[in-house]
């Protein structure tokens, strides 16, 4: 294998934690597996057939280049891709031609969109985006009813398939004002559509966090992300939902483990620096261990001196600066450790495991950040 590091990706947990999800999903409520950002790092060619081997059959994306990629996995297979962010002009007789369905959140795309799909010859499905209070896209309440004239005028070409809005932060409990005035006026939206005579066939508006949060908002549909995964959106969300069930364990499973293996092992003599710079003084005689995985690889620069990756089965700190191709861990307590020794950088070794989330709490970025920074160029491969 010409990599320095792999991901593997456990197919049977794909499994388990989609079961697990869409088992707490109101009767009725359609489950849509997010793969943006490359499936939060998975990889969406590795990830989209077991996912869809698992049962899933709706996909939510965040641009047509994703959409494009997914719907290649899925060619002559029935499902459902949903753009959720950007859709350029010149994508949108492909989307239609296509039945990719999109959010529209201006009056311009909805224009480009009906002027596609009359050149198609079929109807634009798309989703009605809401401001609710994110303050990045959507209709503001004052649009909606020149929107619903708009989109009167325009049956012929556009199919309202559904309204939606997304909330900004429904992980932290620090944003619940601000959430439930969106919930709210969401609701709001939805009663002055119906009123001006606009009845989307779903109303959506849950991610991972509010959906386990605000089991009442599943509503239609529900755009899952990181939970599939075997993540959650934060500690809070995990805290929360373990208080709400008896602290039991966390029900769900790592989809991912990170992988490398030691390239060098050296002794570092008191009083030398470790690594570029002088971020390291050795304080005592040292065995150090040098991994080929570095920030380039998306072990993040932050992790310098506070990072861990497991060796032989014990937590090994990052020692010096992670440097672009590589970093050194220091592997003082355990002598045997030797050139070609397997290094975790997340997943399970032995009886511990290593999670992005603990070295996000670390490097302060959230697990998001960390799982989707993982480079497309890293193998990865079904365990
Ligand atoms: C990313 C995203 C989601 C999924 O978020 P998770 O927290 O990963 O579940 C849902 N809806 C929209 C609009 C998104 O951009």
């Amino acid at each position: 294998m010409f990599s320095t590091s792999v991901i593997e990706i456990k197919k049977s947990a794909i499994k388990h934690n989609l079961d697990y999800l869409r088992s707490h999903l109101k009767p009725g409520t359609q489950f849509s597996s997010v793969v943006k950002g490359n499936a939060y790092g998975h990889g969406i060619e590795n990830y989209v057939p077991l996912a869809y081997e698992a049962g899933v059959k709706h996909f939510s994306v965040f641009s047509s280049y994703e959409a494009y990629r997914v719907q290649q996995e899925l060619e002559g297979l029935p499902h459902t891709i949903m753009i959720m962010g950007e859709i350029e002009n010149e994508a949108l007789s492909w989307a239609i031609e296509n039945d990719i369905e999109f959010f529209v959140f201006e009056t311009e795309r909805l224009e480009k969109a009906s002027e596609a799909a009359r050149k198609v010859g079929k109807k634009a499905k798309v989703h009605v985006e809401i401001e609710t209070g994110m303050n990045r896209t959507g209709f503001a309440m004052e649009e909606i009813k020149h929107l619903a004239g708009w989109l009167h005028n325009h049956e012929e070409f556009i199919h309202v398939k559904g309204i939606c809005t997304h909330y900004a932060g429904a992980e932290s409990i620090a944003n619940h004002v601000r959430v439930q005035n969106q919930k709210m006026y969401f609701k709001d939206a939805i009663k002055l559509m119906a009123h001006c005579g606009i009845h989307p066939d779903q109303r959506h508006s849950c991610c991972s966090a509010a959906s386990i949060r605000m089991p009442e908002m599943h509503q239609d549909l529900v755009r899952i992300g990181i939970l599939q995964y075997g993540f959650w959106p934060s500690k809070e969300t995990l805290i929360e939902y373990q208080s709400k069930h008896k602290w039991g364990d966390d029900p769900l499973e790592r989809i991912m483990s990170w992988k490398s293996r030691v390239m060098n092992v050296k002794k570092v003599k008191t009083g030398e620096f470790i690594g570029y710079g002088t971020t390291y003084l050795a304080q005592k005689d040292m065995t150090i261990a040098i991994v080929p995985v570095g920030y380039s690889h998306g072990f993040s620069r932050s992790l310098s001196n506070i990072g861990r990756a497991l060796v032989r089965g014990k937590r090994m700190p990052v020692v010096g600066i992670v440097n672009m191709n590589s970093m050194t861990l220091d592997v003082t307590d355990v002598p045997e450790v030797e050139k070609g020794d397997e290094v975790v950088m997340i997943g399970n070794q032995g009886a511990l495991s290593i999670s992005v989330s603990s070295f996000g709490e670390l490097s302060e970025l959230l697990n998001y950040e960390l799982l989707t920074r993982l480079p497309k160029d890293i193998p990865r491969e079904i365990v």
